[in-house]
């Protein structure tokens, strides 16, 4: 198989606290590798929230010219 090259661009995503709508969620633990959970609390009011397979802030590739 040949290598396929594209120029790609990261973004950081992150989530806004569904509590205080201030803070950033981030991951405060190792994800659970049978159910996939990954704990996060929020920076600013300390709320806590589980997000599954996904942790936040990450940083994804998107293509060169798509808008985010
Ligand atoms: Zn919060």
């Amino acid at each position: 198989m040949p290598e396929v090259k594209q120029e790609v661009k990261p973004i950081e995503v992150n989530y806004l606290c569904d509590s205080c709508g201030k803070g950033m969620m981030a991951s405060c633990g190792d994800m659970d590798a049978t159910t996939g959970d990954i704990e996060h609390r929020c920076l600013i009011c300390d709320h806590r929230q589980t997000f599954q397979w996904r942790a936040y802030p990450r940083i994804d590739h998107i293509d060169i010219d798509e808008k985010i």
